[in-house]
């Protein structure tokens, strides 16, 4: 089921290319560009030898002080164009990147601080801002992961603890407290990815209720959640069921996203052996044609269908 696009205040947006020695110093001028007021940046590696190529997009307002910027920043052989309008026709593109308001459901909309929306009454705003990591609800599993989150508001409560594993943005982790959860718990093994889940709860003052650390599910001390969360492709996820079982607590609820629909089967014995059972599961197909599954699993020795995540 598709989420539905809300209507969006059209935003300007501006791109610019910039050649850039790869490696580091690429990595190291991304990172200045988006404290420059970048909002999105595409490696194209179309160039050369020990050169990259970086398309940086920002809000066309802030077009003036990000061409500043990255001409201050660059070396003499390498080059920045100047910023140029984003065609509308990008907008496909914007959206499926996240650049967009996204509605969840009639309670939850999520959406770039940039990017102006009005919420319905009653509608929970999430601001996720793109930065370098992933997770805007812009893409496929990201939105199915948030449909699953929002199926389980129900049994989302103060007592709640969410454990949301490959944060990235902290999208899930942040969204289960904004629908109720008391509290949430996010790991990404990319630093990057957890500065911006810190950045991204400070922006919507959840930073008190979500805990976040750069590192493996493994790392965690033997602690149980009732609601666990991972958005992770097939290969990032499987050898992890064990410790997603391991922290899942005995009446939990773990919801499983990021894995195509044909990649199910083939999963199913590993989260048997890792003493997990599927419940049901949502698929979702994308723009592009690929159909993507979330799946809400729990613990083997579960009772059959529950209604909702148990309190801790
Ligand atoms: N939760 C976000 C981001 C999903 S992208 C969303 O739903 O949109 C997957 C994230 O998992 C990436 O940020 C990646 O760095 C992280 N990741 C990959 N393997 C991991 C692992 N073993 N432990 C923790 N994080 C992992």
């Amino acid at each position: 089921m598709p989420a539905r696009r809300s209507a969006i205040a059209k935003q300007s947006f501006v791109r610019c290319s910039v050649t850039v020695a790869r490696g580091p110093r690429a990595e190291w001028l991304a990172a200045e560009a988006f404290e420059a007021g970048a909002c999105g940046l595409e490696e194209r590696d179309a160039a050369e030898g020990a050169f990259t190529s970086l398309v940086v997009y920002a809000p066309a307002e802030r077009a003036e002080r990000l061409r500043c910027a990255l001409t201050a920043l660059l070396a003499d052989d390498e080059h920045a164009g100047e910023p140029e309008p984003v065609p509308d026709t990008d907008w496909s593109q914007a959206w499926r990147e996240g650049l967009c308001a996204l509605e969840i459901s009639p309670r939850l909309v999520v959406r770039p601080s940039f990017v102006a929306h009005t919420a319905r009454p009653g509608q929970a705003t999430l601001l996720v801002d793109p930065g370098q990591a992933f997770g805007t609800g812009g893409h496929a599993s990201t939105r199915l992961a948030l449909e699953l989150l929002d199926a389980e508001r129900a049994g989302l409560g103060p007592g709640t603890r969410v454990l949301d594993v490959g944060t990235g943005t902290g999208v899930l982790a942040l969204a289960a407290l904004r629908l109720g959860a008391g509290s949430a718990v996010g790991c990404d093994v990319d630093p990057v990815a957890a500065h911006s889940a810190r950045e991204n709860a400070a922006r919507n003052a959840l930073d008190r209720r979500l805990q976040v650390f750069a590192g493996s599910i493994s790392a965690l001390a033997p602690v149980r959640f009732p609601l666990v969360v991972a958005n992770l492709l097939r290969r990032e996820l499987a050898p992890l069921l064990g410790d997603v079982s391991a922290h899942l607590a005995p009446e939990g609820v773990a919801l499983l996203s990021g894995l195509l629909a044909d990649e199910v089967p083939a999963l199913e014995p590993l989260l048997r052996g890792a003493g997990l059972r599927v419940e049901s599961r949502r698929d979702l197909t994308d723009a592009t044609g690929d159909r993507w599954s979330g799946l809400r699993v729990v613990p083997a020795r579960a009772p059959a269908r529950r209604r909702g995540v148990a309190p801790a």
